[in-house]
């Protein structure tokens, strides 16, 4: 018997029992965990040196980074945000240092002192971590007076627990979710979220390592123009969520980069639903427009008439992706400016500011990537992050129907949801007991 138990041994059931434990430590509490291991994410995540947050304070502005939970999370955000998860981090011993882009990773760049800082800290708490311990069944007791206070029985492939109040942080586990299900929550289905776009394209044959700023727009494919726009309507999608601007990476596969990776999870759904088979377009000089483009290619031509145009540096574009736009505007290599015609300048402007490539696919992007779906937000108390159907029930992490871009956001959710059932658990542990 146990007041609390927490399932799921990943990072929101250890950063959820350690807050419990530490407001109130005669608490009893357990994490059960399936696996021999725990917080096995947390350890490959963000390619080894774990992205613990984002260094984004203000809860609006953070919370535009979450396609699903956008609206729910300004809230939470405005008890507990970044700035705390560095306070836990550096309360500890553990210094996050701030990269350029806004990610923060531990200094030691290991996600192992992530994991240490966690299994010390539920030592010293005396919380009990149990492993092996797959759960099965999720009984509410709730009515039986012989069970007293206990109203959750925990059923595991070993053993049955019970617990007064219990947190359910199973991650994207589809056995839970069903679990769930029959106790009365809606799931939304699970879709994959943070991929990268496999194209293959002459354009970008044999450039990968390429990497530039562009403009990004998901587009119907010529076949399934209908099925695209039917599929907006039903997610409520906006064409705008659809375009994005930022780092674009041309790798073996087709595409990948943060600009990319956004648009995978803006488009999660749509993109599923279409099979992962449409188009984008991409403007690979943002600040320019295809007829304001088309004037400066004009000037150029008549102020560099005997330069050739591949070797003119012309604009801020890798050499080898210029060299290959102007490929695709039908330019030989030795053209010179004052040598081409109008329609091949045309070409040039198209290809630089709107040229379209066919997606086929999607590849997984090792360094991070999460499930969009889960429990419906609608049937969560974002004050506590307890279950509206079932009192006692608290939620954290990717359990919810929440996710975000890449870049720290995703365990931003899970630590600011954790924190806050947390606190409500012992609250109503403490003053009801
Ligand atoms: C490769 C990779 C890299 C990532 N890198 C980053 C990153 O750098 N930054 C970032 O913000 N996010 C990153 N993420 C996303 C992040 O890891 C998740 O959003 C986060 O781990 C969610 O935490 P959670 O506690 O909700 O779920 P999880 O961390 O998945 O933990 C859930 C736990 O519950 C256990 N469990 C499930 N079912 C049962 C059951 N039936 N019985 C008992 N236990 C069960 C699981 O074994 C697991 O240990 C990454 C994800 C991946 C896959």
């Amino acid at each position: 018997m146990f007041d609390v138990i927490v399932l799921g041994g990943g990072a929101a059931g250890f950063y959820g029992a350690i807050h419990i434990a530490e407001r109130n430590p005669k608490l009893k509490i357990a994490i059960l965990e399936r696996g021999k291991e725990v917080l096995t994410k947390v350890k490959v995540s963000g390619g080894g040196r774990c992205n613990v947050a984002h260094a984004e304070f203000d809860p609006k502005e953070i919370s535009k980074n979450y396609p699903r939970g956008e609206r729910e999370l300004v809230g939470p955000f405005h008890t507990y945000c970044s700035g705390d998860t560095m306070a836990f981090f550096e309360k500890r011993g553990i210094q996050l240092n701030i990269e350029a882009d806004g990610r923060m990773f531990p200094a030691t760049n290991s996600s192992q002192t992530i994991i240490d800082c966690f299994l010390q800290e539920t030592d010293r708490l005396g919380i009990k971590v149990l492993k092996n311990s797959s759960i099965i069944g999720i009984t509410s007791l709730d009515g039986n007076t012989a069970k007293g206070d206990y109203s959750w029985a925990i059923k595991t492939i070993r053993n049955t627990y019970q617990a007064k109040k219990i947190l359910v942080a199973t991650g994207s586990n589809p056995k839970i979710w069903e679990l769930l299900r029959q106790m009365g929550h809606t799931i939304i289905a699970p879709v994959p979220s943070l991929f990268t776009f496999n194209i293959k394209d002459e354009r970008i044959t044999g450039i990968q390592g390429v990497s530039t700023n562009a403009n990004i727009q998901i587009i119907p494919s010529k076949v399934n123009n209908g099925k695209f726009k039917a599929a907006l309507k039903k997610y409520s999608i906006q064409s705008s969520d659809l375009e994005s601007e930022g780092p674009l990476l041309i790798t073996h596969w087709g595409m990948s980069g943060p600009g990319i990776l956004r648009l995978s999870a803006w488009g999660a759904r749509i993109l599923n639903e279409l099979n992962y088979n449409f188009s984008i377009k991409i403007n690979w000089l943002p600040a320019y427009h295809e007829e304001g483009l088309l004037r400066q290619l004009q000037q150029i031509k008549e102020i560099e008439g005997r330069k050739t145009i591949l070797r003119t540096k012309a604009f801020d574009l890798p050499k080898r992706l210029w060299g290959s736009l102007v490929k695709a505007a039908q330019i030989s290599d030795t053209d010179k400016w004052a040598d081409i015609s109008k329609i091949q300048l045309q070409n040039l402007a198209k290809q630089l500011t709107g040229s379209t490539f066919r997606v086929d696919g999607k590849s997984t992007f090792k360094e991070e990537f999460v499930t969009a779906g889960g429990v419906d937000l609608k049937e969560i108390n974002f004050k506590t992050y307890e279950s509206k159907i079932h009192p006692g029930l608290y939620f954290a992490g990717e359990v919810i129907n929440v996710d975000a871009i890449t870049g720290g956001f995703n365990f931003q959710n899970a630590w600011t949801g954790a924190y806050i059932a947390a606190q409500a658990i012992t609250m109503e542990l403490t003053h009801k007991p």
